[in-house]
C-alpha cells in the first residue's frame, strides 16, 4: 500500500512539474511553488500553489490546471488544490551564486595575524576597484566586529529570511559575531559550526560581488575541511608567522587545500621583521622562512608584513590601516599582496593544457 501510494506521489510530481511556472519558465515543483503536497490512503491528494502577491491572477487558471494534472493520475480519487498569495514575499536571493571569486584566508594556527590580514586584504582589493565581501568564519573567536568597528551592529533581517551583509568601510560584512552575543561562551564546535557557516554563505545576501573573502576559523583540523570542501574556492591564502615551528603548519595547510583541489594563491609571512624608526631591521622570528616553505612546496609567495605599531592600533581602533590610512608602507603592502592574489585566481584559474596520447 505504501508502494503505491508513493508511487501516486511521483506521479503526481512528474505531472505538475510538466506544468511551466510562468515566473521562472521551469516546472511548479522545480520553482518551489508547490508546498503541502499529500496523498492519503483513499487517494485523496491536496496541497498549496504558493504565488507571488502581485502576480496572483496570473496563477489561477494555472491552479486550476494542476487540479486536473493531478485527478487525471491513477489511484487519484479527488483533489483539494489551495492557491496563496505571499505579500511581498521576495526570491530568496541569499548564497554566493553571484560571487566571482571567493578567496579563503586561512592559518594553522590562531595568533599569526590571519584575521588581521583577511581584513586590510579585502579593504585592499576594494581598494582596487573590486566590489568586495567579508565573511568572518572563525567561529572559535570571531573578530570582525571589533577589526571592523561595528561591534554592537546586527545585520538586518529580510522578510525572505535572508541577512544584509553590514556594511563596514567599503566592504559588505558578515560575522558570527554578529549573530552571537559576544559575552555568551563560545558552544559552536565541530558540527554546529559547520551548520552556521553553511548559513552564512546560503542565506546572507551577498549579491553581485567581485571577492569574498574568508577568514577560516584557525587551525587544519576536520572543521576546516569540511568548509573548504563545500565552498567552490577560486583559491587559498595561507598566512604564517616565519618561525620554524609556524612552518611546519604552513605544510600542514597546503595539504589540506590540496585534498580539495583549491589552488593556492599565496603564502604570506606576518610580523616578518620589525623596522625601527632609522630603517634598520631587526627579524625577530627568523629571516625569509615562509618564502623558503612556500618555494619547496611549490607554491606562490605573496610577501612580507612587518610588524607594526600603526597596523596594530589601527586594528585596535576597528580601522583598518588599508582603508584608514591607505599611503602607509604597511597599506601598500596589501595592495601589492592583493594585486597578486587576484593575477594568481586567473592564472591558476584558466584550465590545464589537454594532453592527449595517442
Ligand atoms: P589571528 O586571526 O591569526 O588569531 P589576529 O589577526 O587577531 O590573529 O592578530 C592577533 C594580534 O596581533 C592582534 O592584536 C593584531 O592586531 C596583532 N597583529 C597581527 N599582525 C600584526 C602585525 N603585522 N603587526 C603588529 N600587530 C599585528
Amino acid at each position: 500500500m505504501n508502494n503505491q501510494l508513493a508511487l501516486i506521489r511521483e506521479a503526481l510530481e512528474t505531472r505538475l512539474n510538466a506544468i511551466n511556472d510562468p515566473l521562472t519558465g521551469k516546472g511548479l515543483f522545480t520553482s518551489g511553488r508547490i508546498s503541502g503536497l499529500e496523498t492519503r490512503a483513499d487517494g485523496k491528494v491536496s496541497f498549496t500553489l504558493e504565488a507571488p502577491a502581485e502576480h496572483v491572477e496570473r496563477y489561477v487558471a494555472l491552479r486550476d490546471r494542476a487540479e486536473a494534472e493531478a485527478r487525471s493520475v491513477k489511484g487519484v480519487s479527488a483533489v483539494t488544490a489551495v492557491l496563496t498569495a505571499h505579500e511581498g514575499k521576495q526570491e530568496k536571493t541569499g548564497g554566493i551564486s553571484r560571487v566571482r571569486h571567493v578567496i579563503a584566508v586561512a592559518s594553522a594556527k590562531g595568533g599569526v595575524g590571519k584575521s588581521t590580514v583577511a581584513v586590510n586584504l579585502a579593504c585592499a582589493f576594494a581598494s582596487l576597484g573590486m566590489s568586495t565581501g567579508l565573511l568572518d568564519l572563525d567561529v572559535y573567536g570571531p573578530s570582525a566586529p571589533t577589526l571592523l568597528g561595528v561591534a554592537g551592529r546586527k545585520p538586518k533581517m529580510n522578510p525572505n529570511k535572508t541577512l544584509t551583509p553590514l556594511p563596514a568601510h567599503g566592504l559588505a560584512t558578515m560575522s558570527v559575531g554578529y549573530l552571537v552575543d559576544a559575552s555568551q561562551p563560545m558552544v559552536w564546535r565541530g558540527a554546529m559550526a559547520t551548520s552556521a557557516v553553511r548559513q552564512m554563505l546560503d542565506d546572507v545576501a551577498w549579491g553581485d560581488l567581485d571577492v569574498l573573502v574568508l577568514d577560516l576559523p584557525p587551525g587544519t583540523g576536520d572543521v576546516q575541511l569540511t568548509l573548504v570542501q563545500r565552498t567552490p574556492l577560486a583559491g587559498a591564502v595561507i598566512v604564517s608567522t616565519p618561525q620554524e615551528m609556524a612552518l611546519a603548519d604552513v605544510r600542514r595547510g597546503i595539504a589540506m587545500f590540496e585534498k580539495t583541489h583549491a589552488p593556492i594563491l599565496g603564502v604570506i609571512e606576518n610580523m616578518a621583521y620589525f623596522e625601527t624608526p632609522d630603517g634598520a631591521r631587526t627579524h625577530i622570528f627568523g629571516e625569509g622562512g615562509a618564502r623558503r616553505t612556500a618555494e619547496a612546496a611549490g607554491v606562490p609567495f605573496l610577501g612580507e608584513i612587518p610588524i607594526d605599531v600603526d597596523l596594530r592600533k589601527a586594528s585596535d581602533a576597528g580601522a583598518p590601516l588599508v582603508s584608514a590610512l591607505p599611503d602607509h608602507a604597511v597599506s601598500q603592502c596589501f595592495r601589492n599582496m592583493a594585486q597578486t592574489a587576484l593575477a594568481n585566481v586567473a592564472r591558476m584559474s584558466k584550465p590545464a593544457p589537454r594532453i592527449s596520447v595517442t
